[in-house]
């Protein structure tokens, strides 16, 4: 068992922009704690937390990793996320493994794309929050306006544990201390601040404030964490990765105010079947039967297949046979592991709060629960919507050799990483990885390089159009055929008519389709209704006017005819495609685009060139804000074929400075004259009777 109990646990996520010093701030930690004997560097690519070869190659965190140390008395798990927004499905899927969230802000850029995006994710999973205001030995200078501005945006909630004095050299307390000298505000101040803030959450505590004048740390203490809890107060503290100013302090506040997992927001899952699940939360006790949530999955080059596990109830152990969601196959542990970077360390039980990894456990994935228990077959992870990925590239094996090992390798990208899918386009029959941005598919492809020695041309991808009806009309086609003896007969009738966008067949569940039957008096016989459904199904993947999957479309098949001998379900699958290609075409047909909702963060003087770039490209803005150091953030939905060069043109439009996320919004109707090219270009396949 280990040395520790769940309320000895910190588990901490840190996250925020890209050169914020995450990475650095884990090794001071780590340095500062005597675990290593030398701080690496992001530059030299030799610190504990970027061990993969990309993240080398890069100098920049591309995966999330975790360290675990003891200190106070505490045993953390210490997670560092990749901070450029392509790479925030990393950050995300660690989510559900901890507790707290700290934000970290480098000093010299302030608040930036991922600093905002992260906090706001985290205000909606109501995990705690807290900001960590890095590189304070270079910039103590910008560190009051920045205090304001995180205020400003984030709300009053977020309010300084500690201040910087002498300069940016060291950090004093505010939750402890309430004097000292600070390099601004002032220390009595900013007690008082917290403790009027923290008060609030809690009616008998304030009166006892009231009447006392002041509460020492411990009586405050359930109440901060309440507070942290509600996301009533936001703790900001400042530190130096690069001098170890404030780094003591750190510790001391992770220690003593992030939350453990018996004082976290438990996780939601949710237990039953469909409609009828209800929500679900873990105790983090050990002699419970045992849940655990698989947050991660990777491929060590040593261990072979390694699946990053958060412990929620009871207690795992090696020997523990656990179940994978609904499957009555026992999963046997073997052997269960601490990561420390690359690093596995074997133990022999794990109890809630634990982040621990199990290796060659082929069935394991993301978002897999493993359980102890039957009663907890139907148990899944409430999971947060992942960002859709929008960002294309159609591939193909440089080598014609490599071709069938292309799809497999991809396939196990797709299974380590929530925002990476592969997709075998029908329509246009090419194959395409889509994930966040350019940046995103560039690490993919080097990591299909690096670990399975593939390579491939990438181009970009046709745009997944879609095609609909916008009237109902009717279809007919007589299929017959004599081929010496046997012969094939199948005549069938159908409507089609339009969907509306959102349409769910109650009784399928599928999404914008629906086949019924209206048959009356047998003219097509009940054993072939569901050929023709199949004949209508394979249109509906390939398209009738432009070779696009359709969608909107309902079908009614309500006559034919039928051959006593020759009527054979081959016959009415041609009927029903046909019937359906012949209704299609008189139902005026269109397609439809898939439109994204852009977010583009940029200096405001660059606002003029980005919204006249997106009028051009069919876009509309919606909305913009302007942020704290003359940057502003707008929102606009803009067709995804118009996107492909986007990285390079903001690139050049901002000086580098802009950065900008794009996410699925909805199908829109493509104007005419895009819409004629398309159908124009299409040649359909040579249809074979
Ligand atoms: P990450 O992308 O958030 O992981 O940031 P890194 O750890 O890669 O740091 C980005 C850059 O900031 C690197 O060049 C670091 O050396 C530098 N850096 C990190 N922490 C500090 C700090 O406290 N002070 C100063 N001056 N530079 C720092």
């Amino acid at each position: 068992m280990p040395a520790y109990t769940t309320a000895q646990i910190r588990n901490i996520a840190l996250a925020g922009h890209a050169h914020a010093g995450k990475t650095t701030l884990v090794e001071a930690l780590l340095f500062k704690l005597k675990l290593i004997g030398r701080a690496g560097t992001v530059e030299e690519g030799n610190t504990v937390s970027d061990y993969e070869p990309e993240e080398k190659a890069h100098k920049h965190s591309l995966f999330s990793s975790v360290v675990n140390f003891d200190h106070e008395g505490r045993h953390f798990n210490l997670f560092d996320t990749p901070g450029f927004p392509d790479f925030i499905g990393q950050t995300l899927s660690v989510l559900p493994a901890v507790e707290t969230v700290a934000v970290v802000i480098g000093a010299d850029r302030g608040i930036q794309t991922m600093t905002r995006r992260v906090l706001h994710i985290a205000a909606e999973r109501r995990l705690p929050r807290m900001i960590i205001i890095n590189k304070i030995d270079e910039h103590a200078d910008t560190l009051p306006a920045l205090v304001n501005a995180l205020r400003e945006t984030f709300g009053r909630e977020c309010l300084p544990v500690n201040l910087p004095s002498g300069g940016g050299k060291d950090v004093v307390d505010l939750w402890e201390k309430s004097d000292g000298a600070v390099d601004f505000s002032s220390v009595s101040e900013g007690h008082q601040a917290l403790v009027d803030q923290v008060v609030e959450v809690d009616e008998e505590l304030m009166s006892k404030y009231l009447e006392q004048g002041s509460l020492t740390p411990e009586q405050l203490h359930d109440a901060f964490e309440h507070a942290l809890r509600d996301g009533h107060i936001i703790p900001i503290c400042f530190c130096s990765a690069r001098t170890g100013a404030g780094l003591d302090d750190l510790l001391h506040i992770m220690a003593n105010l992030c939350p453990s997992p018996l004082e976290g927001n438990p996780a939601t899952f949710l237990l039953g079947e469909g409609a009828a699940a209800k929500e679900w939360h873990p105790e983090p006790d050990p002699s419970k039967p045992a849940v655990a949530h698989v947050f991660k999955v990777t491929t060590d080059q040593f261990v072979g297949k390694l699946g990053y596990v958060r412990v929620h109830q009871g207690t795992v152990t090696a020997t523990s046979t656990l179940y994978l969601g609904d499957s009555k196959k026992p999963v046997r542990l073997g052997h269960i592991y601490k990561i420390h970077g690359k690093e596995t360390k074997e133990i022999d039980a794990a109890i809630p709060g634990d982040i621990i990894a199990l290796a060659k456990i082929d069935e394991l994935h993301f978002n897999g629960v493993l359980h102890a228990s039957h009663d907890h077959d139907t148990l899944r992870y409430k999971a947060f919507p992942m960002p859709r990925p929008m960002y294309g590239l159609a591939v193909e094996a440089k080598s014609r050799n490599d071709e069938g090992k292309i799809g497999g390798a991809l396939a196990k990208l797709a299974d380590e990483d929530p925002t990476f899918i592969l997709d075998r386009v029908a329509a246009t029959h090419e194959t395409v990885i889509r994930g966040m941005g350019e940046l995103h598919m560039r690490v993919a492809l080097e990591k299909l390089h690096n670990r399975f020695k593939l390579d491939v041309n990438t181009k970009p991808p046709k745009v997944p159009y879609k095609e609909t009806i916008t009237a109902k009309a009717d279809g007919h086609h007589r299929h017959k055929k004599q081929t010496g003896g046997a012969g094939q007969f199948g005549e069938v009738y159908l409507r089609v008519e339009p969907l509306p966008p959102d349409f769910v067949d109650p009784e399928t569940g599928e999404h914008g389709f629906q086949f019924v039957s209206e048959v009356v008096g047998g003219t097509v016989p009940r054993q072939f209704w569901p050929a023709v459904e199949k004949g209508v199904r394979q249109v509906l993947l390939e398209g009738a006017v432009a070779g696009y999957p359709m969608t909107g479309v309902r079908v009614a098949l309500y006559d034919g005819k039928y051959h006593e001998v020759d009527s054979k379900e081959v016959a009415f699958v041609t009927a029903g495609r046909k019937a359906f290609v012949d209704a299609v075409h008189k139902a005026r047909p269109t397609l439809l685009e898939p439109i994204v909702h852009l977010e583009v963060t940029a200096p405001a003087s660059c606002l003029g060139d980005i919204t006249a770039d997106l009028s051009s490209k069919r876009g509309q803005v919606q909305n913009t804000d302007y942020l704290p150091g003359d940057m502003i953030v707008l929102h606009a939905m803009v067709p995804l074929a118009e996107m492909t060069n986007y990285s390079s043109q903001l690139k050049s439009m901002t000086g580098g400075q802009g950065s900008y996320v794009m996410d699925y919004s909805h199908d829109d109707r493509t104007p005419p004259n895009v819409q004629a090219e398309i159908i124009a270009a299409y040649k359909p396949k040579a249809e074979e009777e």
